[in-house]
């Protein structure tokens, strides 16, 4: 793939320079609300969200059919999401995001036992069916794959802790690897919806408020071009300068640049020479969609292979590391057979 490198008041010797030049999507959406009890208006949103979901994923199947056991993954996590038990497990913050922590940060997940079990089931047997057969269906009904363990070391994001499950089931493909993070997706867009009107409009790290991911995309949004970053864990969206490294927080111009795509939609890398990290960057008039934002980042791979072939990459380390205790809640499961009992 080949790329131009906006010449310009770059020092460095690969004279980047910081480019305003954004691209437009067509595929960005307004946020849609929701709520306990549905409405037919959010109702018809969601059969609509239903339809951009299908269309996002169906596209990028037809473009990647190498991709298909991922994007089969992600639209069970987009269905998922969907379930009550997620938002009714959103736990309670532990401290004000105002002090740098992500609003993760040392909570404890109670959680009905049984959701989790079939959500981890259902997402390594799709898991299982693209690639090769994987241990982990056998691990799973043997008993010797922890399912809460693995949603545990997902919501957190710890690849340490993925590698290790994955070791004591018999694999070292790194499959948890890929899996992990779609697996904690229900469980981090349901925080996400809960606490984003808390995260403070000063909040000024690199790293999502809510789950400490680094940002997936930027955007340039509106008519202003206001800068957002975007996490393609939980969806978190927050404002940032326009020039400053969200790896590192270099604000020099001298040091940060844009690689810009050629062809007749040209798009956009920001990277920065002090640590040598990126993040592909996207014009959008709405936001992109919570629910979109990892497919978005699926969907720009030409980006990322751009940044790599010239030495840039993602940060090797998670943006905040985050402490995540998930618990079986007995009594979580004996509200939500009530439920079920009582209508
Ligand atoms: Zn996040
Ligand atoms: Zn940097």
């Amino acid at each position: 793939m080949s790329a131009i490198i906006r010449p310009g008041r770059s020092s460095s010797t690969r004279a980047l320079t910081c480019t305003t030049r954004r691209q437009p999507t067509a595929r960005g959406s307004a946020v849609t609300p929701t709520s306990a009890a549905p409405t037919q208006r959010e109702r018809d949103n969601s059969m609509a969200r239903e339809k951009r979901d299908e269309a996002l994923l169906s596209t990028l199947g037809a473009e990647h059919a190498e991709w298909r056991p991922v994007l089969a993954l992600v639209n069970a996590a987009l269905h998922e999401m969907e379930r009550a038990v997620w938002a009714d497990s959103v736990p309670a913050r532990e401290h004000s995001a105002a002090t740098g922590e992500p609003l993760l940060s040392g909570t404890t997940i109670r959680i009905a036992p049984g959701p989790v079990h079939r959500w981890v089931h259902r997402a390594m047997t799709i898991a299982g069916a693209g690639a090769s057969a994987t241990p982990f269906a056998d691990a799973l009904a043997g008993g010797t794959f922890d399912p809460m363990a693995l949603f545990e070391a997902a919501v957190a994001e710890d690849p340490d802790r993925l590698d290790d499950l994955a070791r004591a089931a018999g694999d070292n493909r790194g499959v948890l690897r890929v899996v992990g993070p779609i697996v904690a997706m229900p469980m981090l867009h349901a925080c996400r919806k809960a606490w984003t009107p808390l995260v403070s409009a000063a909040w000024a790290e690199g790293y999502c408020p809510i789950c400490g991911g680094w940002p997936a995309l930027a955007e340039a949004r509106g008519l202003d071009g206001q800068r957002r970053l975007r996490c393609g864990r939980c969806g978190g969206d927050w404002r940032t300068e326009r020039l400053r490294c969200p790896f590192c927080g270099e604000r020099g111009h001298e040091n940060l640049g844009s690689l810009v795509s050629e062809g007749p939609e040209p798009q956009t890398v920001d990277v920065c020479e002090r640590c040598r990290h990126y993040v592909k960057a996207l014009t959008a008039l709405v936001p992109i969609r919570p629910e979109d934002v990892f497919l978005h980042d699926l969907a720009t791979l030409v980006l990322d292979v751009i940044a790599l072939e010239r030495g840039y990459c993602r940060p090797a380390q998670k943006g905040r590391r985050v402490e995540v205790i998930a618990k079986p809640s007995r009594l979580r499961t004996l509200l939500r057979l009530h439920r079920w009992t009582t209508g």
